[in-house]
């Protein structure tokens, strides 16, 4: 089954559910010509297990490995729009997860710093990137609230999971003038917000839209035992 679909055959070829997919993110309001071209490129069902090859450009989230998921490619448009990528930023992502969103960044930025809890999703990840041609991502596996001091300040930050607040550190390590992208609010409803941080250092937020997003576990998102006990 995989394979046909990889050859294009009877139940429909990646290159056209692609193509579907980038018509329907236009229809969403993806008006970045940049992000369409390259969820029209990047081939999303590589970062599923194959039996959700077929799904892989419905617009949904789909499972991963660790109970987690890959985010719907509407969510990964809007995030990735948001931050306005240069070909010279310096980014930094908290929540590797499958590794998607982590190359849409690669495409539109000069590096990517990634940070996943789980190493089983991290050397998943940088096993399929590193196969790919990506030099550009560096992988850590940490606690994400906390950043990548070594590497700060970033000119964009996006974390792919859920904040009760804003992590101070990670607004520490963003560069002025630049911008973050994060989900804040409950376990399990949130806003998603676009944070500018201003010359002078001043914060400014902006609501992009609600979403529902799996928590940023760690120190300066929620404390692992809220999880392990349910
Ligand atoms: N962008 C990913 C989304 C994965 S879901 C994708 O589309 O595939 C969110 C990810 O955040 C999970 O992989 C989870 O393990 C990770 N995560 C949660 N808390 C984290 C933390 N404190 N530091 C780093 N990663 C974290």
């Amino acid at each position: 089954m995989s394979l046909r679909y990889l050859q294009g055959n009877q139940s429909g070829s990646p290159q056209r559910d692609r193509r579907l997919l980038v018509r329907h993110l236009s229809g969403r309001g993806i008006t970045d010509l940049r992000v369409l071209d390259v969820m029209g490129r990047i081939p999303r069902h590589l970062f599923v297990a194959n039996p959700l090859w077929e799904a892989a450009y419905a617009d949904h989230p789909l499972p991963i490995d660790e109970g987690q998921t890959i985010s719907q490619p509407f969510i990964v448009a809007l995030m990735t729009q948001a931050l306005n990528l240069q070909k010279t930023d310096r980014v930094l992502e908290i929540g590797t997860g499958s590794g998607y969103q982590t190359a849409v960044l690669a495409e539109l930025a000069d590096e990517v710093y990634t940070i996943e809890r789980f190493r089983t999703l991290a050397d998943k990840a940088q096993q399929l990137l590193d196969s790919a041609g990506y030099h550009h991502i560096f992988f850590r596996v940490e606690d994400g609230t906390l950043g990548w001091p070594e590497r700060a300040p970033f000119d964009k930050i996006i974390a792919t999971a859920a904040c009760p607040q804003i992590p101070a550190t990670l607004l520490g390590q963003l560069r002025e003038e630049g911008r973050l992208v994060i989900p804040v609010g409950n376990r399990h409803v949130q806003s998603l917000l676009l944070v500018h941080k201003e010359k002078d250092g001043r914060v400014r937020s902006e609501e992009l839209c609600a979403c529902s997003f799996l928590p940023l576990i760690g120190k300066e998102g929620w404390p692992e035992r809220e999880f392990s006990s349910n």
